[in-house]
Order: C-alpha cells, then structure tokens, then sequence
C-alpha cells in the first residue's frame, strides 16, 4: 500500500487493521507461571507482594493490571523484567525461562528488548544530564557500534517520532513540561528497540488534559512497532480505555482475568464488581448499576488471610471461603476467576 497517497486517518486505520491481524495470531510473547515474590522484613516474616500468579500475554496486545495500591502489581511489571528476581515460580519471554539468560550478551539483549516506562517521569530523569544525553545513554551501552552521528541522527528520530522536536535534545528534564518528560521517558525506552514495554502508571501523575495525548501516542507506536504493552494501573476506568484484556489483583493475587469487554460487562469476581461499580457512567443512557461499597481495609500481605485473600471484605463470603483459598480456574472461554461462588 503506498502511504503517500493516504491522509492520516487512513493511515492510522491501515495500521490498525494491519495491528489486529498481529492480535488474531495470538502468539505468546510472555508466561508467567505461579510467580511468587517475597519481601523478608523480619525474622521469619515476609511480606508477600505476589504469591503464586500466572497469566499470559500475547504479542502486539496491552494486558493491563490493575488494583489498588500495594496489591503487588508493579513488583509484577519489575520481577518480569528481571530488576527483581522471584521468589518462585517462574516467567518465560519469547519461550525462554529468564532466569536462565546469563551470559553478559543475552542478559544485555534481553534488557533492551523488555523496557519499562515509569509513572514518575521527573525522578526517573537525571535533572543534571540532558535530555540528548538520557537517551544516548542506552544507545552507548546497547549499540557500542553506533558512531556519534548515527547516535544523534537517532536520538532526533526519536524526539520527533515521540512528537518533540530535536532541539529538545539539548534541554534539561526541569525546562519541560510533565507530558513532555513523559514523551520522553518513551523516547528512552524506544532507543533500544523493544518489542515489550511495562508502563507503570504512565499517566497518572499528568494532568487529565494530557493523560489522553499519552495513551494516544502509545497506541499509535504499538500499531507502528507491534509493541506490546503491560499497562499498570490503579484506574480501572483508563485501564479498560487501553487495554485488550485485563487482570485484576488483590492482596498478590489474580483474582479475574479476561478480555476487555467480558470484565466491564460481566465482572465474575465480587472484587471486580465492586471496582466496576465505582466507576462513574457518564452515559446517561446507560443504567447506573448499585455501587457496592468495599467495607474494611486490605490486609496486611505479611500476615495474609488464610482462605479467600478477599474474605474479610466480600459480601458474599462464604464458611469455605476462611479456610480454603479458591483456585484460579477459567470458568467460561477466555475468562479466569479465583472464587468460590463458580
Ligand atoms: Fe467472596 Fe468467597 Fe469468592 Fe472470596 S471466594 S471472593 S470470599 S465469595
């Protein structure tokens, strides 16, 4: 197809058929298995910010992970990164255990090819180096090859592609403003090429305004790359605006997991609908469902409840939920849920 005789909504609609077709292969790109993370913080005690969670994401797709704050699910987006290592368990990229990449190359090549993008895009800017410079960094390490002006011709390529000009390359963090330092926090992660980026909590720390030319900007680089996105967020309602499926978490646990729409429409896990009643409808030809307000407080995860993490707080608890902690089982196609009502 020749782009040039295309208008822009043309070309965002080519690429997003193109996006899809990507989607319809369903090709695994990640696998966590039953992964565990530990925090000792006292004798014998641990704090258990992930405990035995799997899930699957697919190449080309953003899977977003949501639930409250503290329930374990940036230590998710750092442990499959490898900045922690697990407990237990285990998370394969590309079909590769990555706790078996060792050798000083693959653990290189495996680091450019798994970026993070950070939801402070201030404290993960080095306020003394410029914005040239942050960018450069990766590219010295990764591409030892580059000369200088292949580096720089990059690095401009980049600030445009991220919609900054070159002469940004030349400021500092404190002279931009939040979603330009945003911009280019993914110019950064962008150097190295990568086919898998954690977002965590990109957007939340703008202001509304520029939270939506954020989540645009993404799409448009995952329909252009073929990126694939673990999107982390304490916001449902952003969550279901960009992600294709979605896991909810509670207390270091999945609680429900499946496709955007099935988890707005039909919440299976009395968590989810909760979180999904809260949102505020602004249609208003839709019916306003009841909220269901979550009595009491998370749990602390070093001392965590024996059955059901969710039992203090569910209104549909059950004797067998204190005792027994409900498997993680898919009940209907493509839908996963951790509870003892299904
Ligand atoms: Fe509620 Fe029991 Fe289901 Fe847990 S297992 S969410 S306590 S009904």
């Amino acid at each position: 197809m020749e782009m040039t005789k295309l208008n822009d909504q043309q070309f965002m609609n080519h690429l997003q058929k193109e996006h899809q077709k990507l989607l319809d292969e369903k090709q695994v790109l990640l696998e966590v298995d039953d992964l565990k993370k530990y925090f000792r913080v006292g004798k014998g005690l641990d704090l258990k910010a992930v405990d035995g969670i799997s899930f699957k994401i697919y190449k080309g797709e953003t899977f977003g992970l949501v639930g409250e704050s503290g329930c374990g699910k940036t230590t998710v987006g750092r442990t499959v990164l490898r900045i922690y290592d697990p407990t237990d368990g285990t998370v394969k990229f590309k079909g590769q255990d990555i706790k078996e990449i060792k050798n000083r190359k693959d653990v290189q090549e495996f680091k450019g090819n798994a970026q993070m993008i950070f939801q402070d895009p201030y404290s993960s800017l080095d306020p003394r180096m410029t914005i040239g410079d942050i960018i450069q960094e990766g590219l010295d390490v990764h591409f030892p090859k580059m000369t200088t002006e292949e580096k720089h011709a990059r690095i401009s390529h980049l600030l445009e592609i991220v919609g900054l000009n070159p002469e940004h390359g030349a400021r500092f963090p404190h002279e931009l403003s939040g979603g330009q330092r945003q911009r280019i926090g993914i110019a950064r992660a962008l150097a190295l090429e990568p086919d898998f980026i954690v977002c965590d909590e990109p957007i939340s720390a703008l202001d509304v305004s520029i939270q939506a030319q954020i989540v645009n900007l993404l799409n448009y680089l995952q329909w252009e790359m073929g990126l694939t996105y673990l999107f982390i967020s304490h916001d449902l309602s952003m969550v279901q605006h960009i992600s294709d499926r979605i896991g909810v978490m509670y207390l270091g646990h999945l609680v429900e997991l499946t496709d955007n729409k099935k988890l707005y429409n039909k919440p299976l896990h009395p968590y989810t609908q909760a979180l999904i009643s809260a949102i505020p409808v602004v249609d208003l030809d839709i019916e306003k469902k009841e909220r269901i307000h979550l009595e009491g407080e998370v749990p602390s995860p070093i001392n965590p409840p024996k059955g059901c993490p969710f039992a203090p707080r569910c209104r549909e608890c059950m004797d067998i939920c204190k005792s027994k902690k409900p498997q993680f089982k898919e009940v209907e196609e493509d839908h996963w849920v951790a509870c003892h009502l299904y």
